[in-house]
């Protein structure tokens, strides 16, 4: 048996963790949580005004049975389903996502520099890309390239493409079929199908959120909030907290973001130290605005490659659930998302302002809307995306084996940091597994470390 098993952080990975070890019969184990409530990053929150808010619009899919169990296990019937209703916002107009495979809504002259792009694109396929920027320009052509591929990814990332790799891809990205596009375009057919998440459910009540404190309510006795871990001692393995306190622990399942559980670890050798300076994350600022008047739009959620609006992505959150409104026959709500560098500041003030403007100027509300604007919540990450830099794996290649060497598992989004692995389901599925490898001498199969 491995003894005494400390999980850091009560997000996801941390509630998936603490799952499989309560099913799997096994005792000695506690979650610490520097917050006072669960569920990280996909954690919900009801403001004054009785909206509910997400961090980010979270759409709930998955690839995993156990899951999709789990969350069957949580909300009962207590849930929605939703076809996608996905838009760009573009040339003041809506084109269906994915926007490559629906390019018969651009004006005439952007659909033909587009397709003349992707044409030669298809000839010179034999190129071979060193970064995500010439991927996308050699997958897409220069049309696509230039009106959507660039900025929109710029406005996520709020990094150079070219300082990315390609090799997260695969499902993140909708890759492209000539045939069908230049179809999609003669036929005038409308191409929306594409991708993991095309249909969705969402919590009936309290958000994304509620699917990780109902998990969470099985093990209360196991989970101590405000719990902030700052330092660890590998020789003498133990951990201490914000509060004074310290405990020994045999193995730690950390979830903490990788750079920080380095930083908090007691004499490390220097090329660690400097490894972990390797990774890149992006910082993100939430905007939700509740209006009081209802909204017949259907859209779920919409992206904005261009910069008549600050967001990259908004999403209509009351069309997820009636109840994310106080009254949804007076009321609807939006949420936008916004991305900045890791190491700079983004003024709240200044973001609500802009982002009404935006909202304004790509249609979604009307200037006169600003006078039934009922609540403004903001959510500022400090730790949004994980950026799948050039030099990310050659770092966490070592850096996971010396943790581990030290029964310490970094898991989860910022804790494996890999974005493509680093959704709500394969957080969750990364703790379950990581406690059949501890117990069980399993194989976790969603990370390859
Ligand atoms: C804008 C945005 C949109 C997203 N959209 C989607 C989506 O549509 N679908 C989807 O599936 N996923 C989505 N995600 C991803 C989803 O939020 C993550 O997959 C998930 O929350 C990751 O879980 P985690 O437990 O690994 O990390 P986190 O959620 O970050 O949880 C980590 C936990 O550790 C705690 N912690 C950190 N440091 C310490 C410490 N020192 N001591 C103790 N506790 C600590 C934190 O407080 C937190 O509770 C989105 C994320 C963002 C940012």
């Amino acid at each position: 048996m491995p003894g005494k098993i400390i999980i850091a952080g009560a997000g996801p990975t941390g509630i998936g963790a603490a799952h499989r070890l309560k099913e799997s019969g096994y005792n000695n184990w506690i979650i610490h949580e520097r917050h006072d409530y669960v569920g990280g990053l996909s954690a919900s929150f009801k403001d004054s005004e009785g909206f509910t808010w997400d961090v980010g619009g979270h759409v709930l899919f998955s690839h995993y049975e156990k899951f999709d169990r789990m969350v069957d296990e949580a909300l009962g019937s207590n849930y929605l389903e939703h076809l996608r209703e996905s838009w760009i916002n573009i040339f003041k107009s809506w084109v269906p996502y994915p926007f490559q495979n629906n390019l018969r809504y651009l004006p005439r002259e952007i659909l033909h520099e587009c397709l003349t792009g992707l044409f030669r694109a298809n000839l010179n396929s034999h190129r071979k890309a060193d970064n995500f920027a010439q991927w996308a320009l050699y997958t897409f052509g220069q049309g696509i390239y230039k009106y959507f591929m660039l900025p929109y990814n710029k406005k996520v990332w709020a990094t150079d493409l070219e300082k990315m790799s390609k090799d997260w891809i695969s499902e993140r990205v909708s890759v492209i079929d000539f045939e069908r596009v230049l179809k999609n375009v003669i036929l005038e057919r409308d191409d929306v199908s594409w991708g993991p998440n095309n249909k969705f459910r969402f919590p009936l009540n309290g958000g994304t959120g509620e699917i990780f404190r109902q998990i969470a309510s099985r093990f209360k006795d196991h989970l101590h909030y405000n719990k902030d871990i700052n330092w660890i001692d590998t020789e003498s393995k133990k951990i201490g907290c914000c509060d004074g306190s310290s405990e020994t622990y045999d193995v730690l399942i950390s979830t903490i973001p990788l750079d920080q559980l380095i930083k908090r670890i007691k004499n490390k050798p220097d090329r660690i130290v400097k490894l972990a300076q390797k990774l890149t994350a992006n910082s993100g600022l939430i905007i939700g605005i509740g209006f009081s008047r209802p909204d017949p739009s259907k859209k779920c959620w919409m992206y904005f490659p261009e910069n008549r609006s600050p967001c990259y992505r908004v999403t209509y959150f009351s069309n997820y659930s009636p109840r994310n409104v106080p009254e949804i026959n007076n009321n609807f709500s939006l949420m936008g998302e916004i991305s900045y560098p890791k190491e700079t500041q983004l003024p709240a003030n200044k973001a609500i302002e802009k982002t009404l403007e935006g909202f304004i100027k790509t249609g979604l509300i009307a200037e006169s809307d600003r006078d039934r604007v009922k609540s403004v919540y903001t959510i500022d990450i400090d730790y949004s995306y994980p950026v799948p830099t050039l030099d990310r794996d050659n770092a966490l290649n070592t850096l996971h084996p010396w943790l581990e060497s030290h029964n310490i598992y970094s898991r989860g989004r910022f804790g494996s940091w890999k974005y493509e692995i680093g959704n709500m389901d394969h957080s969750v599925m990364q703790g379950v597994e990581i406690v059949d490898r501890i117990l069980k001498d399993k194989k976790e199969t969603v990370i390859s470390l």
